[in-house]
This record gives C-alpha cells, structure tokens and sequence, in this order.
C-alpha cells in the first residue's frame, strides 16, 4: 500500500485556489468510489460521503476543505529529514490537503468505517462560503472533527472567536480643495471614527481595521470614505454589545462634522466553547491517548468551517493536524505528524 505522503503529494500538486476546486474534487470522488461510498456533491460542489453501510447512531462527521488559500500552481515539494515543505516560492498547500490525504489514506487502511461521514468544503479561504451553503439535508451526524487547526495532533481548539466584519461609509462634502473644510471632510471623519474604535475598544475584542478606499485628487475633499474592518471576539455579548455602541459613538462623531455615515454589518461568524468535561471533547483526548498522543486544549484565534457546522447544530470541533506555518511560503508539515493523524482516525473508525 501507498504511503500517506505519496497521496499528500499527489493533492498538493493539484492547484485548487477557493472556487477552482473542481480537480481536486474529482481527484477525491475517485479515490471514495474505489472505497465503493456513497458520494453526494451539492449543488455549490460540496462533497458528502459515507459508508454503504452507515450507521447514523454513532456517526461523526469528518471535515476538510478541498481548497488553498492562493495558487500554487507550479510548485514543487520538496522532502528533507521526514519534513515536507514547499519550493519556496509558493504555499505547500498543506492547509488543507493533509487533513484530504490523512482522512482518504485512514478509510485505505480502517476495515470498518460505517460510523464515519464525510464532508469536504468548498471555497473555506474565501471566508467559509462553501460551509455556508452546504445543503444541511444531506448530513446525518451529530458530532464532526474539523481538520483545520494548524497545529500537530494533539491540539483541540475547544473555543473560537466570533467574528463579524463591519463596513462604516463616510459622506463628506465634495468640494475643491481650496475651499475644503476638514470637518466635512470625510478623510479626516474616517480619522476621528478610527480613533474612537481604538480608544474605546473592550480588551477582549481584537479589531482589524483591514481596508480603507477614498479620495480621487490631492487638491478635492473626497465625497465618499469606505472603511471595512473585522472585530473577533470570544464574547458574543462583548462584541455585540461594543458594535451597537460603537454604532452610536461613531454616528455622533459624523453628525457633529456635518457628514453622513453608514455602518453596515456585512457577516457575523458564529463561534463556538466547549469545556474541556464535554463527553465529546473527552472522546477526543481518550482517542489520542490511545495512540500516546498528549492532547493540549486550546483557544484558537482563527475561523473554520467548525463554526458554521456549530451554527447548524453539529457539535464541530477543531483540531490539529499537522502542517504549521500555514498561508505562507515556508509552510511545511512533518510525515510523523500526518502518520500519527492517521492512525487516529483509524482509531476514530473503530468507535
Ligand atoms: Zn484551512
């Protein structure tokens, strides 16, 4: 039998930048029909397989996405000292191709997998579109594993944040500017909004302000200022609480300087908390313990396809599987690390 890096190497040669994903499924079709599952594809190409002979008692769903998070087409992998990295000058694409070679080589090896349910997503980079229009109807389980935490086995995320990505428009007066007074000017308003957010920000919200567009001509006061930010939060309250009052603080700050705002709520991710007496989370650590595997409870600070699964009522939690230093150039993933993955999702299979 193949290795599970020989299949890991065939996935990441297959570019599959977030809605180019069609060869990368087709790949992972084939490979599920040779283990004769059932397969299903919504209709945004969302794949869901299991067992003809499932059990939907005791199932839990395993989840990757099929996507990367920028091209890599051309890219080379290289292998030193049980170590894959990429060329260097291109992602590996580990994320999330090792959980697609983990999961695919574990069903290989596994004699009975009818507990199991699979789900691989598509379009996660681009902000979790493909969870998010998953056809919910065609999942049975109650409980999944998301391979996506960038960390080796063993790493559980059993928290992250909820998420909510706020655009704020600015009118301002258009006018030349000779004749440009700063207070309508909605440059300098964006300035004063910016300030108040981070003057007035709660600890435990991380802000991003992430994008800012404006202006035309160094000698106009622009009419319009766009400003989209992202605000995390452990705290659904927190941030919800902060969001409703920052509304206020910055519609203050535009009215007093004769402009318009609007403040528009683009998406709000869900987030999840589990604690660590959870009967899922202990399943979990007693799985890994079964292969000598320490298991560390995490917080992660990032988003997968977990928190939607969560939003729809599926216990999802997210965990390691091997490749570090993910969406970048130097990412890399450790063949012990996938090994280790792999044997605990036979573990899983069994139960
Ligand atoms: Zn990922």
């Amino acid at each position: 039998m193949k290795k599970v890096q020989d299949l890991f190497i065939k996935l990441v040669k297959i570019d599959s930048l977030f809605r180019q994903e069609k060869k990368v499924a087709d790949f992972v079709i084939k490979e599920l029909r040779k283990l004769k599952l059932d397969i299903k594809q919504d209709k945004f190409g969302n794949i869901v397989a299991r067992s003809k002979k499932f059990d939907s008692k005791k199932s839990i769903l395993l989840c990757a996405h099929l996507d990367i998070v920028e091209s890599n087409r051309g890219m080379k992998p290289r292998i030193k000292n049980g170590v894959i990295y990429s060329d260097g000058k291109h992602i590996l694409g580990a994320d999330n191709k090792a959980a697609i070679a983990e999961i695919i080589y574990s069903l290989q090896k596994a004699k009975d997998f009818s507990n199991v349910e699979l789900l691989f997503t598509v379009q996660e980079e681009n902000g979790l579109v493909g969870a998010k229009n998953l056809d919910k109807k065609l999942i049975k389980s109650k409980k999944a594993l998301v391979l996506d935490y960038s960390f080796p086995p063993g790493y559980i995320a059993l928290k992250t944040p909820y998420a909510a990505i706020v655009e704020i428009e600015i009118f301002g007066k258009s006018v030349h500017g000779a004749r440009s007074n700063l207070n309508h000017n909605a440059i300098s308003v964006s300035g004063a909004c910016a300030t108040t957010i981070t003057d007035t920000i709660d600890p435990d919200i991380n802000c991003n302000m992430g994008m800012i567009n404006g202006g035309k001509a160094v000698n106009a006061a622009p009419s319009r200022v766009t400003l989209k930010l992202e605000f995390r939060s452990f705290s659904y309250k927190k941030l919800r609480n902060f969001l409703d009052k920052n509304k206020k603080d910055l519609k203050k700050i535009a009215s007093e300087r004769n402009c318009k705002i609007s403040i528009k709520k683009l998406n709000v991710g869900s987030g999840y908390s589990y604690n660590k007496d959870d009967e899922f989370v202990k399943e979990i650590i007693n799985n890994f313990k079964k292969i000598n595997i320490k298991t560390k409870l995490e917080s992660s600070v990032g988003l997968s396809d977990a928190n939607i699964l969560n939003r729809y009522g599926i216990k999802a939690i997210e965990i390691g599987y091997g490749p570090q230093r993910t969406h970048t150039n130097e990412e890399f993933v450790v063949i012990k690390d996938m090994e280790n993955m792999s044997e605990f999702l036979e573990v899983v299979m069994k139960g």
